[in-house]
């Protein structure tokens, strides 16, 4: 994998533990530690250690297609999508963003609260 190592390179190669429920040739999902959901799972890229969204190039646009279907497929067979879900990518510090290694957000398994609103 290309540089930038974070913790989830770390998980991608099964060198620290991670809870995965999902995975694919190019996406792995696994429980996010700190879940702000009954349901919340990371999906990530498996080959493209990607910073943050806007570090990312056209040619790279099929990824994000296919983190999001991912995290669909995931919530469908989990019988969550009839009731729904939320998905959600943070970008840099006004975000939130923790992890430099792109990754969608799964969350689900209630209603959830509104969202966007500034602390
Ligand atoms: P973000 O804030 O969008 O960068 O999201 C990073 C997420 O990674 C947070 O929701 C953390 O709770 C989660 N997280 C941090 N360390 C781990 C870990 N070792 N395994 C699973 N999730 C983690």
């Amino acid at each position: 994998m290309a540089g930038n190592d974070t913790l989830f390179g770390k998980i991608i190669r099964r060198e620290i533990p991670a809870s995965i429920v999902y995975e694919d040739d190019e996406v792995l999902g696994f429980l996010d530690t700190a879940p702000q959901a009954p349901v919340h799972v990371l999906f990530i890229p498996k080959h493209e250690a990607i910073p943050t969204l806007d570090d990312l190039q056209p040619e790279q646009a099929q990824l994000v297609g296919r983190l999001v279907l991912a995290a669909a497929a995931h919530a469908r067979a989990q019988g969550l999508a009839e009731d729904g879900y939320r998905v959600v990518i943070n970008c840099r510090a006004d975000a939130g963003q923790t992890v430099f290694h792109l990754h969608l957000h799964l969350l689900a398994g209630a209603a959830l609260g509104r969202f966007g609103t500034p602390e």
